[in-house]
Order: C-alpha cells, then structure tokens, then sequence
C-alpha cells in the first residue's frame, strides 16, 4: 500500500490553530536541490509535522524527516549509503522583523505572501544541512590494504601525513 504524500504547500497558522498533524512520504526526486548532492534521486522521505500554538501563543510546528540516500564516497568513488535524520522547530512569521522576535527555541520561517508554508522546502532545507561535507565509507577498503593483513601496527604510520611530512624533511638534511 502506497503511503501518503505530503502536501507541498500549507497553511501554517490555520494547521497551527488546528493543531493538525501530518504523517507522509515525499519522493527524493521531487527535491531538486537535494538531489543535486546525490548519486540518484531514488527513495523517499519519511516525515512526520505536528503543528500546533504553544502558551506564549506562538504558532510554531515540530516534526521530523528520516531518509536514505546515496552520495559518492570520496574516498573509492563508490556510492555510499547515507542516513539522514532532520529535526524542524519552526516558528511562524509574517516578515524578517518579526521572525526576530520569535523566542530562540524556534528555527524562524518566514511564510510566503500567499500565508503559505513550502513543507517540501522547509524539509529539504533541514535535509541538506544534515549531509556530511564529504561523504566516506566507514569501511572504505583502499586496495594496499590488502598486501599484507599481519603489517597492522605499521598502518597508522603509514597513514600519518605527518610521518610523510617528515620523512621529506629528513631526505632534505
Ligand atoms: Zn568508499
């Protein structure tokens, strides 16, 4: 059974008045900007939003977006899985100014003309910044591994740019 898809769009202080939830899938390929990171736009988000005014009456929504993409590891060029798990706290506003005086507590979002929340946007937005810099496997096997498993002891040096570093500095003398 297929799951629910997100809306695209809300609007956040009828959703926050409300207090309504939404529980729902969105299509990597349907964020572009986020698939501009990956090696393919396959899978999906899973998201959960739960919108709702808290007692200083700010209308603000909490939830959470969890996924598995594929970027490239830098180290052996190979896909590498990556699992993203995004937090949102967003406090509603109508403008900059106000959106400064919102509490810290709260990521400010500033609605769209339209009142509008882009819920996808928001999304990917908290998705990007949990991609690493620089994806790597953990286990990324460099093939020189391989010539001899007994030499353990010998890798961290070998691995030290520092080592490297001075062994230049010792053939210079
Ligand atoms: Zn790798």
């Amino acid at each position: 059974m297929s799951k629910a898809q997100l809306p695209v769009k809300v609007d956040p202080r009828r959703c926050a008045d409300q207090g309504l939830s939404y529980e729902g899938v969105i299509q990597v390929q349907q964020l572009q900007r986020l698939a501009s990171y990956l090696v393919d736009a396959e899978g999906e988000i899973e998201a959960q939003l739960h919108y709702s005014v808290d007692e200083e009456r700010i209308r603000h929504v909490n939830g959470e977006a969890k996924t598995e993409v594929r970027m490239l590891c830098q180290r052996c060029l190979e896909p590498v899985v990556i699992t993203l798990n995004a937090e949102l706290n967003l406090a509603f506003a109508g403008s900059e100014e106000s959106a400064q005086n919102l509490p810290g507590r709260y990521d400010p979002y500033i609605v769209d003309e339209d009142g509008k929340q882009n819920v996808h946007e928001a999304i990917e937005e908290e998705l990007i910044l949990g991609l690493p810099l620089i994806a790597y496997h953990d286990d990324c096997v460099i093939t020189t591994k391989f010539e001899d498993p007994r030499a353990g002891s010998d890798e961290g040096e070998k691995s030290n740019p520092f080592a490297v570093l001075a062994q230049l500095k010792a053939n210079k003398d």
